[in-house]
């Protein structure tokens, strides 16, 4: 083929006005101009930090950073490439954390969108039947259990045993607490639900779970390419939440949150979305959270990717009303009202936060690379002083709590809600 022929038409209807969309477009658009391995310049504090792709900064080479990914992609789609020419293909557009930084430098002097490229890539690779085989169990899981976990689906709710909360399966409530999987399954992280459950409770929230019924958010699924399974999943839990009356869903999970705020409202849903940070806000501006407790504790804060620069499908810079999901003050404000606390800042945060490791499925699929990029963010939280990384996201703990244990750091990880949770005013005291 060509390179004439390889050229996008150029705009003509209201569709192609919208070209952005089209994946084929963005990355035959690419300039190959480097913007996505780095910070922007004026960000950049110190020169160890200054990267900001961590799978190009792992494998070391331009095709695995979101340059590269635009022309194997370009050159898949137009059948220059194929699957067979080069096993390593899968891990190409696989070994990557979706974790949007190169899209946030991209916009920054171009108007599209590599991330969503990737993302189009993966469900096209699905559809062509060019599954990643660490993705098998993970799909069985799916398919039998509803869970990305591996977990039993009868053991969904078990975190929840004894502390008496609605199940919304039987009955309603106003405000579904979503606790997503990795909170579902992962033991080690049950302590925070049950601390949001106590927080709720005190609060005289009206709230409820759907427990052994509660199904994946399809986040996760969406994130490696399998969109049927996404589709399933939003439809299933926008029914139930309906049948339940619900009118608020909160999550503590941030790609729950992506998926439920950003891309559910396209499947339907209609029912206000709130992050576990954002409620927590609300409660706190109510009065009906007081931080009254001293937590003496110098901390850095951990900006989860779903939560911060995780941007919508259709940004772009000649459609500046499309915003990234830009959760970056709230928790941030919550951390400096806690007498006693004493907030410092990484190297790289907020839009040009490292990643914690954990996106896109990488947890799962490539251990070393996930170790390797959450270790390299315990060195950067190391380097602020911080006795703990405080985020707002199960998957980030999981995937930093690892690094920590592996390494032996003198740090730890804790999520928001445990701090509020230290920090907050029981039974008048
Ligand atoms: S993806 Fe964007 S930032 Fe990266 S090389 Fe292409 S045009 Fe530049
Ligand atoms: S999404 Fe993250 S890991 Fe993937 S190419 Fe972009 S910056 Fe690199």
């Amino acid at each position: 083929m060509s390179a004439e022929e390889r050229k996008p038409s150029l705009p003509t209807d209201e569709f192609n006005r919208k070209w952005y969309w089209d994946f084929r477009k963005n990355a035959w658009y690419c300039l190959r101009c480097n913007n996505c391995k780095w910070i922007d310049n004026w960000e950049v504090k110190d020169a160890r930090f200054a990267r900001i792709c961590p799978s190009n900064a792992y494998y070391l080479f331009d095709t695995y950073a979101a340059q590269g990914r635009m022309d194997v992609s370009l050159d898949l789609i137009d059948g220059v490439l194929k699957y067979e020419d080069d096993p390593e293909i899968l891990d190409i557009l696989y070994a990557c954390n979706t974790c949007g930084g190169c899209d946030v430098m991209c916009k920054g002097v171009h108007d599209m969108s590599p991330i969503n490229v990737i993302l189009e890539m993966r469900a096209k690779m699905v559809e062509d039947g060019q599954l990643l085989p660490q993705y098998l169990p993970i799909l069985e899981s799916l398919r039998r259990e509803d869970n990305t976990m591996l977990g039993k689906k009868a053991d969904r709710g078990k975190w929840a045993e004894g502390l008496g909360i609605k199940n919304l399966a039987e009955e309603s409530a106003e405000v579904a607490f979503f606790t997503g999987c990795r909170f579902s399954f992962d033991e080690e992280l049950w302590k925070i639900p049950r601390a949001i459950a106590g927080i709720f409770k005190d609060a005289g929230v009206d709230f409820g779970i759907m427990g052994k019924d509660e199904n994946c958010c399809g986040s996760r699924p969406a994130q490696m390419g399998f969109k049927g399974e996404f589709t399933k999943y939003a439809e299933n839990n926008i029914d139930a939440w309906k049948n339940a009356g619900v009118k608020t869903v909160v999550t503590a999970c941030s790609d729950g949150y992506y998926a439920m705020k950003r891309l559910y409202p396209e499947v339907g849903s209609k029912v206000e979305v709130l992050h576990m940070v954002e409620f927590l806000a609300r409660l706190i501006e109510q009065g009906k959270i007081k931080l009254t407790k001293k937590v003496p504790m110098k901390v850095t804060y951990h900006d989860p990717c779903h939560l911060g620069r995780r941007l919508s499908q259709a940004i772009s810079v000649f459609n500046p009303n499309e915003r990234s999901m830009g959760i970056y003050e709230p928790p941030r404000d919550i951390i400096k009202a806690i007498p006693g606390v004493e907030m410092v800042e990484m190297f790289r945060n907020r839009e040009c936060a490292w990643c914690c490791g954990a996106g896109g499925g990488v947890i799962d699929t490539y251990p070393d690379f996930n170790s390797y990029t959450a270790t390299q963010r315990i060195i950067e939280a190391q380097e602020t002083g911080a006795e703990a990384i405080v985020t707002a996201c199960p998957w980030c703990e999981r995937s930093l709590g690892d690094a920590i244990k592996e390494t032996g750091a003198k740090i730890k990880v804790i999520d928001l809600v445990e701090l509020v949770d230290s920090a907050r005013q029981r039974g008048g005291k």
